[in-house]
């Protein structure tokens, strides 16, 4: 039966304890764990087991903070390209078997993502869980300025990418329309500087706006996300009713007091590390998971031709500032050097953390999300808090803790299994045997070829 199943001889990783378990079996009935125990194989039929091999076992990962409609920012053409719509299908793909299981999607458009959902429910694509905010709120000159706004047609067929608000009447219709159409969370931005010294001025939402757009998603109940990467103006988000903040500080280190009211605020923090790595790479033709990367086999899987070219292109001429649109070489690489401090103080007074990727950003390709939790093991996590971060801490954010997050009967049985032990060595995450996704097993080497697999790991053994 579809998505039934008993894996033997594997581990299981608790992310109450922190730890894995002796050898066991689990069982997985109608896409659901419903029970591990020892390790004997009973079983009338052999067809619905799968042995683990001795391997351990993770919670799919959850992705709290990606943008499956990239990568979308050529500097050269900002129009809407039939490539864009085929290259959401690989993304998706090639993040299911990297072991995402479940995304929080913070910038879509919402006629398109529902066609994907619908396309992995009937398994046309495959492709992790989608959870999405749709498009963001915004005003007119507001942020994402990299991101014009589409011909209305565009707009009709697929969606909006950002909803630019005419007045704060509008609010309540907006949300109202969002929730209709399935959105899970609404995001919103607030931001005092740009990430470019060159670009233009951008609009701000007004603070009584992004009140009343708490106010109308928490009435319908969406949770509100807040993009915000700045020590400047960190205590007016303090003051909004918002329930996840993204992104880290780029512009300087979190005062003490500053740390202390977000964590007294108990919300998550989605700090999303890899991508300010990535856009700070100085050389990212030297680089694994860049420049020799994207001429691999793995990387004709996971793009495009004509992205891929785009990206090819970015990472031979790197600095040049054509390429630096979302963030210039003096903010990334200052960002990344301070979110070490950042998200030290964060950890060390104990905020609430989640796993965000921002996979989609053009430096930032899906293939690699999880090196997130590298980043974060770099940054003074041990690694079982990072695959807490990874799992459990990302089903909460997405309010779905009682079914996703970890291997307990009951919940939907998406799970990862590695080949070695990720506790040891957290980059074992990479070394994925099979990715089950509602009790359906995946398997990356029959997917996409052993070796290409390994090669988009990254590990060679
Ligand atoms: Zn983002």
């Amino acid at each position: 039966m579809v998505g039934s199943l008993k894996i033997i001889n594997v581990r299981i990783f608790d992310v109450f304890s922190g730890q894995f378990s002796e050898l066991g079996a689990l069982e997985i009935k109608h896409g659901i764990f419903s029970a591990f125990k020892n390790n004997q194989a009973q079983s009338k039929s052999q067809q619905d087991i799968l042995d683990g091999q001795g391997g351990y076992l993770i919670p799919g990962l959850i992705d709290c903070h990606c943008h499956i409609l990239g990568t979308f920012a050529n500097p050269e053409d900002t129009k809407f390209h039939l490539w864009l719509i085929k290259q959401v299908r690989n993304n998706l793909r090639v993040m299911l078997l990297a072991g995402v299981t479940a995304i929080r999607d913070m910038l879509a458009p919402i006629n398109l993502i529902n066609s994907y959902r619908r396309k992995i429910y009937k398994s046309k694509v495959i492709g992790p869980r989608i959870f999405t905010a749709g498009p963001m709120f915004s005003v007119e000159n507001g942020y994402p300025y990299f991101l014009p706004s589409q011909p209305w047609v565009v707009n009709k067929a697929i969606g909006q990418l950002r909803w630019e608000l005419k007045s704060e009447s509008d609010i309540p219709r907006a949300v109202l329309y969002l929730k209709k159409k399935g959105v899970n969370h609404i995001k919103i931005y607030r931001l005092h500087q740009q990430l470019t010294e060159e670009a233009k001025p951008v609009s701000e939402i007004p603070l009584p706006w992004l009140l009343k757009i708490c106010d109308a998603a928490h009435a319908m109940d969406l949770p509100v996300a807040c993009h915000h990467s700045f020590v400047k103006g960190f205590r007016e988000i303090l003051e909004l009713p918002i329930d996840t903040l993204e992104h880290l500080a780029v512009d300087g280190i979190y005062s003490d007091q500053d740390v202390q009211l977000f964590k007294a605020k108990n919300i998550y923090l989605i700090p999303t590390i890899k991508v300010m790595y990535d856009a700070a790479v100085e050389d990212p033709r030297q680089e694994p998971f860049f420049g020799e990367w994207l001429k691999s086999p793995a990387a004709r899987q996971a793009f495009e031709p004509v992205p891929r070219r785009i990206l090819l292109d970015l990472v031979a001429d790197r600095w040049n500032p054509k390429y630096q649109t979302i963030v210039s070489k003096n903010i990334a690489q200052h960002g990344y050097k301070i979110s070490f401090d950042n998200f030290r103080k964060m950890h060390q007074a104990g905020v609430k953390m989640a796993m965000g990727t921002d996979s989609g950003v053009n430096v930032c390709f899906f293939p690699h999300a999880p090196r997130e939790l590298e980043h974060m093991v770099r940054f003074g996590m041990s690694p079982a808090e990072a695959l807490r971060t990874g799992t459990i801490n990302g089903a909460e954010v997405i309010g779905l803790s009682d079914r996703l997050g970890s291997i307990t009967p009951g919940k939907w049985a998406d799970c990862v299994l590695l080949r070695d032990n990720p506790l040891e060595n957290i980059t074992r995450i990479y070394d994925i045997q099979y990715v089950i996704k509602n009790g359906i097993v995946y398997d990356p080497v029959v997917e996409l070829q052993r070796d290409v697999t390994l090669k988009m790991s990254g590990l060679v053994r």
